[in-house]
């Protein structure tokens, strides 16, 4: 491999794969370090919603969105930790990422029509949504290199197209006739694609497999388990890397910068103990396993500053035996309540997901559960589980999940007291029965229906558990990756802690302290952020000689 290039990326995820793809159409000799045997990061593991508001996607379809608007409610969004010109910069350069990415790669986006914003009644917010996702992507373009991508956390059935906005109506196929239609939309997309000999990928590894094409089709290598250990300094500018070459530690030279784009530090146990507040661990993320923190500690020994370093995008997920689960509908849909060990509600369990997590470690409302029943397990897809389908034994044999025909039963069984339970569902109930959640106002928010049930009465969101059996899912504070780490500028350059940006010194995405501050603005806040600010340091790597 040559030991020069003129731009080092460490990291082939979605914030280092735009970069590179970004100096290398620039005419800048790239080179991609990824620490993986496979590409993709988390980002092939995702669901692929991109939120980058006012992009021509958007435009394109009629969403009716602006500049000024998106600006007017991530300001509302996120808090004064975020600089308004990072925001803007995001907002300026994120459709003209999307348009880069669709001019040089095969990706071609879509509207998530109806996936609505996160605070879509904050000022700007979009009840109807402005998140896009990937068109799916014939896998064929990638030839061999498709053996190479890190696989999907929920792989598609096989034999259907399935896109992120498809999940909302699968989990009503018992409930509404678009359920049904939606199944069926998934395989007929797959059978016309298929006739025309392609190999049809959608969500993350379509975005995964279609940064890359852009890649192998700029001629920009890509070395897969060669990872970045330290960054190499001279003359007080990052001058290149020392990366693991074979076993060996080797100086690779950078002539314009580094990029980092390493991802976030959610599976270095050390560090989110160091950082994080218990309980915490690496058991309970769904992000790549590769993503240990490397490139926030090179940077920070190269006099990088840190923020946001105790947050996550986190998520209630469930301890499933075959690895934590990032239960979303499975949490909104109406008949479940969360409960404390104090056997009481304490929060609005369809509000977004980052949320309800800051909402347990502030109030420290551990261990939690999600008590349901069976008119739901009736109603809704769980997971894998068919509607009416018993839920998998091994769950039961994990203690993930519990059951028992009386809620005084199933109290004693996950050690919460029975009375406080008995009161929580009497007065949940009676609440549901009305269609308002006065304690904890579930519903109120346009975005609480969008995983809900429209078919349910009087409220979409809101149905008492009344019905035996009952169960209780364990639920515990996951995440999709860390967001804290390196501090960077509206160029994407590296600052110290001082505020001074290092001279030859790029970040974004996960190992990046994030422009969404300590919230989620919409669907895609944390891909739509990483995949613009890696255009913005491309850009600048290729306009400062
Ligand atoms: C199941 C799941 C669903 C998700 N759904 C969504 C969604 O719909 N929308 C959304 O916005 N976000 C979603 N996310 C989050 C999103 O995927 C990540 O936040 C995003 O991929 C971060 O981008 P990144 O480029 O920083 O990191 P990644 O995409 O994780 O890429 C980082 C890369 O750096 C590599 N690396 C690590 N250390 C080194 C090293 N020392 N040297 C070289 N390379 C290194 C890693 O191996 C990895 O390939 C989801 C995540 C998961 C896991």
């Amino acid at each position: 491999m040559p030991v020069e290039f003129d731009v080092i990326v460490a990291g082939a995820g979605a914030a280092g794969m735009t970069a590179a793809l970004t100096t290398a159409r620039s005419g800048l000799s790239t080179v991609v370090l990824e620490k993986a045997a496979v590409f993709g990061g988390s980002a092939a593991r995702s669901g692929a919603g991109i939120w980058v508001p006012a992009n021509d996607v958007l435009l394109a379809a009629g969403v009716p969105d602006s500049f000024a608007k998106a600006d007017t409610y991530m300001a509302a969004v996120v808090g004064p930790e975020v600089p308004a010109a990072r925001r803007r910069a995001f907002l300026t350069a994120g459709p003209q990422a999307i348009a880069f990415l669709q001019r040089w790669t095969p990706l071609r986006f879509r509207w998530m029509e109806g996936y609505s914003d996160y605070y879509p009644e904050l000022p700007g917010g979009m009840p109807a949504g402005r998140s896009i996702e990937p068109d799916a992507l014939d896998a064929n373009i990638l030839g061999d290199e498709m053996r190479n991508l890190n696989p999907s956390y929920i792989p598609s059935p096989d034999g259907t197209v399935v896109y992120t906005v498809d999940y909302r109506w699968l989990a009503l196929i018992a409930r509404h006739p678009r359920g049904l239609a939606v199944a069926g939309e998934m395989v007929l997309r797959y059978l016309q694609l298929a006739a025309q000999g392609q190999k049809p990928v959608t969500m993350g590894q379509a975005l995964a497999g279609g940064l890359r094409a852009g890649l192998l089709a700029a001629d920009v290598p890509v070395r897969l388990s060669t990872p970045l250990v330290d960054l190499f300094v001279e003359g007080g500018r990052v001058a290149g890397v020392i990366a693991l070459v074979g076993n060996r530690e080797t100086l690779i030279r950078a002539r314009r910068g580094v990029m980092i784009g390493s991802g976030g530090f959610e599976h270095n146990e050390r560090m989110r103990k160091q950082f994080q507040r218990e309980p915490i661990g690496v058991d309970w993320t769904v992000g790549a396993a590769s993503n240990t923190g490397d490139g926030i500690e090179a940077g920070e020994r190269a006099g990088a500053g840190l923020a946001l370093m105790d947050d996550a995008w986190w998520g209630p997920m469930i301890p499933l035996p075959e690895g934590p689960y990032f239960c979303l509908s499975e949490r909104t849909l109406p008949g479940t309540i969360f409960v404390d060990g104090t056997g009481k509600r304490f929060v609005n369990e369809a509000a977004p997901y980052s949320d309800v997590v800051h909402v347990m470690y502030d109030g420290d409302h551990f261990p939690a559960w999600m008590i349901t029943d069976q008119e739901y397990r009736n109603r809704y897809l769980f997971k894998e589980t068919a509607p009416l389908l018993p839920y998998p034994q091994a769950w039961y044999d994990s203690g993930a999940l519990v059951k028992d025909w009386t809620l005084a039963g199933l109290a004693a069984k996950i050690g919460v007291p029975a009375g406080a339970l008995r009161a929580t569902v009497d007065r949940f109930n009676a609440q549901a029965r009305a269609g308002r959640d006065t304690d904890f106002h579930r519903g109120d928010s346009a975005y609480d229906a969008y995983f809900a049930d429209p078919t349910n009465r009087p409220s979409p969101c809101l149905a008492p558990i009344w019905l035996p059996p009952f169960h209780a899912f364990k639920i515990v504070p996951g995440d999709l990756g860390t967001k804290g780490g390196l501090v960077t500028d509206a160029r994407s350059r590296v600052l110290t802690a001082g505020g001074e940006p290092i001279p030859g010194l790029y970040a974004a995405g996960n190992a990046s302290a994030a422009v969404m501050g300590r919230s989620y603005a919409g669907a895609g806040s944390t891909l739509g952020p990483a995949m613009t600010f890696g255009y913005v340091a491309g850009k600048d790597l290729a306009s400062n000689s």
